[in-house]
């Protein structure tokens, strides 16, 4: 067993604190505060597990910040997250996404009614203005290696237990596999969980649990003339045929299209649903083919406790998706990035 220990983590608890002390369900100004100056000599080391946007966005500020940092990710580059991968225009800019990664800017959006009255609310985006419209396999692969870029060290492996030590002296030790059965050990002195809404770090700091909707998606490649309708088209549907508390989607992609839905209240039906958006959406889609079949859970809220001892939590892990839209791939590179940065500033005002 490769097992890398630190000689001296005299790094003590971060703690994350917004300016009131009321809780925010959001993250609007995070301060990070490292209580032991005493960690010179060597860099600050920092696991970051999960490698989606919020995952390779921490473990991208970190690694720029001149924080040692692992960045673990279980699946290879080509697998997908389940995921609609809409990202609003925004988080372009703000992430420097080059256009190339975007499979359509889409400009037309729909909303069908359950009698199929359909309402155009594209009309609202300014001439310039378009919903990115991308593959995650695509994004994620470009996120993580713009984090080894900056530094970061990606390791291919599962994550399988966090042990959190009994004194805020010690540290964490990272256990993981890879290639299926080789078993490793890493210690760190700050972890930032952003392994998703099964998040196995937010159970080992016992950070309480979320409620979660089940989203379930269908990547339908159509027939280019089928595909010309979803040319710059994103469709909504409403109804309890669809889902009787969420909406579905045909999401326009490079050569396919994704046609999915969810729901809270019912998830047993989630086939149900997934049936019922088939057959809203049949003539549009009539002659493709299935070329994968995806679900996940989404959180509904942030979960209790985000933050414990020198742990962070962000994206899915910690709860950040719009409750209604089941939007969250922005809020977690938004949170990932930002916990990463308090961590580096923490510890430099520390040195
Ligand atoms: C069907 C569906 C459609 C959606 N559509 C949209 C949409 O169109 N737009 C939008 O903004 N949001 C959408 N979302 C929500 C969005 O996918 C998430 O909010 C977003 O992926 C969160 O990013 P993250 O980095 O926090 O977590 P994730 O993207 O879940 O990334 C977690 C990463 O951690 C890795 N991991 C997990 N456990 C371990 C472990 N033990 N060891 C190592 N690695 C591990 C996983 O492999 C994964 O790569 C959708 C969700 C679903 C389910």
């Amino acid at each position: 067993m490769a097992t890398h220990v630190l000689q001296t983590t005299s790094l003590h608890s971060l703690t994350t604190r917004t300016p009131n002390s009321k809780p925010r369900p959001h993250f609007h100004s995070l301060t990070v505060t490292a209580s032991n100056p005493s960690n010179a000599g060597r860099k600050l080391r920092a696991a970051v597990i999960g490698g989606g946007p919020a995952g390779s966005s921490a473990a991208e500020a970190l690694a720029a910040g001149g924080v040692e940092t692992f960045l673990f990710e279980r699946n290879p580059p080509s697998m997908a997250k389940p995921c609609g991968g809409a990202i609003p225009l925004c988080m372009l800019d703000e992430f420097n996404i080059p256009h190339e990664l975007i499979d359509r800017q889409v400009t037309q959006m729909r909303i069908i009614s359950p009698s199929n009255i359909a309402v155009d609310f594209g009309k609202t985006l300014k001439p310039h203005e378009f919903i990115a419209m991308l593959r995650r396999e695509v994004l994620d692969s470009f996120l993580r290696t713009r984090a080894e870029s900056k530094g970061a060290n990606l390791i291919a492996g599962l994550v399988t237990n966090l042990e959190v030590p009994s004194s805020t002296d010690s540290p964490y030790v990272i256990h993981y596999t890879v290639n299926k059965n080789s078993r490793r050990a890493l210690a760190v002195d700050v972890v930032i969980g952003a392994d998703g809404a099964n998040s196995r770090v937010a159970k080992s700091i016992h950070a309480g649990n979320y409620k979660c909707a089940i989203a379930f998606q269908e990547r339908i490649k159509l027939p280019d003339e089928k595909m010309a309708y979803y040319e710059n088209m994103a469709e909504m549907y409403v109804g309890t045929d669809v889902s009787p508390d969420f909406y579905a989607w045909v999401f326009p992609k490079c050569d396919h299209v994704a046609v999915g839905t969810g729901t809270m209240c019912s998830k047993l039906d989630i086939k149900v649903y997934q049936r019922g958006i088939r057959e809203r959406v049949r003539p549009k889609i009539n002659g493709g083919k299935v070329i994968k079949v995806e679900a996940h859970p989404i959180p509904e809220h942030p979960r209790p406790i985000r933050v414990r001892g020198r742990v962070a939590l962000v994206g899915d892990a910690a709860g950040y998706v719009t409750k209604c839209s089941g939007e969250g791939i922005y809020f977690a590179a938004k949170s990932g990035r930002m916990c990463g940065n308090a961590i580096v500033k923490a510890f430099r005002r520390r040195r």
